[in-house]
């Protein structure tokens, strides 16, 4: 096994140096943190998780969960490290970010196939079989001989990350502790509003002052990710129908559903850093203040990270890259992670590990064995894959998979459970039947 350059030391950059590394590559992994910050990541630590800490529902019959099913099957290396360090939240996997970086972190420094470069890397020119992995903060420099080498404008969007408070400093007389509809540990800390709180807050959101984006670049957010701002300006409702649904968050002290309801998130072990569930915001700093003060239970709050807003880059994959990420003009250029067209931490994570059987192939001088298409990997990378105008990264989800044609009155769970089966069947069969491709 030969040399592979890996730029870009964050999710999907790491669980790619691990996969190949483990089948004996050397791997040379650059990162620029610490010395090229970005506006994202506080750390210099390897896969450090820059928003929520959540890598979602761990449950089958959740696309989420299927995902994370089926990576394991595939050997992925990161969310068996997320499981050792999570942190209780229900039915997500929520996670301790320091102690998973650092445990990440740890285990690249030991690999003895790994050498980790502490360098920003600012052009394509680069020895191959190399993975960019450079994520929706990628430096500038780069950034820029991307948008040559793709011969047209690279696609951006805008995201915005959501503020976090000292759990502590909610008034334990209003907020309550629950899961949605009671399944699992009640890991939540719910905040219910009445109607007139409700209408003061969307009054507030409605009045306040906002980050400016630059003026030459358009706005335009991941849909499942909107700013309360922009759920607010499609109408009064649509925060209590989105992120405040109080829907099976019944007040323990009146038994009932509550007008509308915040829920807070645990984002660390001991529980005091709590994170404000959907509540992503561009908001200046003095009005988020102003609007957590007024939020109910909440006059004495302590709060311990603002929201934020960031450019979050990704290519136009259907275009530059083949069915498995590699580069359709540089033979042995690889993309990884968000900027690929894949949307969330763990999607991410599962396209190093597509990237690293594609290059393990090469190695033996095989085609790629196509990842089925009942699988929800299959189906993610065939949606990112499939050309089309306006291309926006893809998250998991149901909706991608071939339909079963057995829908008809079975539920909804009942359709979900039977493809997930169908779908990790398919992967465990895939790996049975390639086993050249795995450690
Ligand atoms: C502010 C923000 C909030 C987000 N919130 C969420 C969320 O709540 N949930 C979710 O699922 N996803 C969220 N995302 C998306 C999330 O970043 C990705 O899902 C995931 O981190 C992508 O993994 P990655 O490995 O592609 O990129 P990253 O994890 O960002 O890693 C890229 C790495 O490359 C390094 N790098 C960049 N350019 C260079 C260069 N030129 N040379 C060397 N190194 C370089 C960076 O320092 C970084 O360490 C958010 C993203 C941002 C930026």
């Amino acid at each position: 096994m030969g040399e592979v350059t890996i730029v870009g030391g964050g999710l999907a950059g790491c669980e790619a140096a691990l996969q190949l590394a483990d089948r004996g590559f050397q791997v040379r992994l650059f990162e620029m943190r610490p010395e090229t910050p970005t506006g994202a990541h506080k750390t210099d630590r390897l896969a450090e998780i820059v928003c929520s800490n959540s890598f979602k529902s761990t449950l089958l019959d959740t696309a989420s969960g299927l995902l994370k099913a089926e990576m394991d099957v595939l050997g992925c290396e990161l969310v068996p490290v997320a499981r050792e360090n999570s942190v209780p939240a229900g039915h997500a996997l929520g996670i301790d970010r320091d102690l998973f970086s650092s445990a990440v972190t740890e285990k690249i420094a030991k690999h003895p196939n790994i050498t980790v470069e502490r360098r920003r890397v600012d052009s394509l020119d680069i020895p191959t079989p190399a993975v960019i992995a450079t994520g929706p903060l990628t430096g500038e420099a780069l950034s820029q001989a991307l948008v040559s080498h793709c011969t047209r404008e690279h696609l951006y969007f805008y995201d915005a990350i959501a503020p976090s408070i000292d759990g502590d400093s909610v008034d334990p007389a209003v907020g309550y502790w629950a899961s949605r509809y009671g399944k699992g540990e009640a890991d939540y800390l719910n905040i219910p509003f009445t109607r007139d709180e409700y209408r003061r807050l969307i009054e507030f959101v409605r009045g306040a002052q906002y980050a400016q984006s630059h003026a030459f670049e358009e706005e335009k957010y991941f849909e499942a990710c909107l700013p309360i701002e922009v759920l607010v300006a499609r109408g009064e409702d649509t925060l209590r129908f989105g992120p405040m649904k109080p829907k099976g968050l019944a007040d323990p002290r009146t038994g009932r559903d509550p007008y509308a309801v915040l829920q807070l998130r645990k984002e660390s072990r001991e529980g005091s850093l709590m994170g404000l569930v959907g509540f992503q915001t561009r908001m200046t700093w003095a009005c988020q203040k102003e609007m957590l003060r007024m939020l109910p239970g909440c006059s004495d709050v302590s709060v311990l990270r603002f929201g934020t807003i960031h450019r979050n880059i990704f290519l136009d994959i259907p275009t530059l890259c083949d069915p498995y990420l590699r580069d359709r003009t540089r033979p042995g250029l690889h993309f990884a992670g968000q900027i690929c067209g894949v949307e969330g931490y763990v999607e991410s994570i599962m396209s190093a590990i597509i990237v690293a059987l594609s290059i393990t192939a090469a190695s033996h001088g095989r085609e790629m064995p196509a990842i089925p298409k009942e699988t929800m990997i299959g189906s993610l990378m065939d949606y990112v894959h499939a050309p089309r105008k306006n291309f926006q990264p893809m998250n998991a989800n149901f909706g991608l998979l071939p339909s079963n044609g057995t829908g008809g009155r079975r539920t909804r769970q009942t359709r979900h459970e039977s493809a997930a089966k169908a779908a990790l069947t398919a992967m465990e069969t895939y790996r049975r039947e390639n086993p050249w491709l795995f450690p």
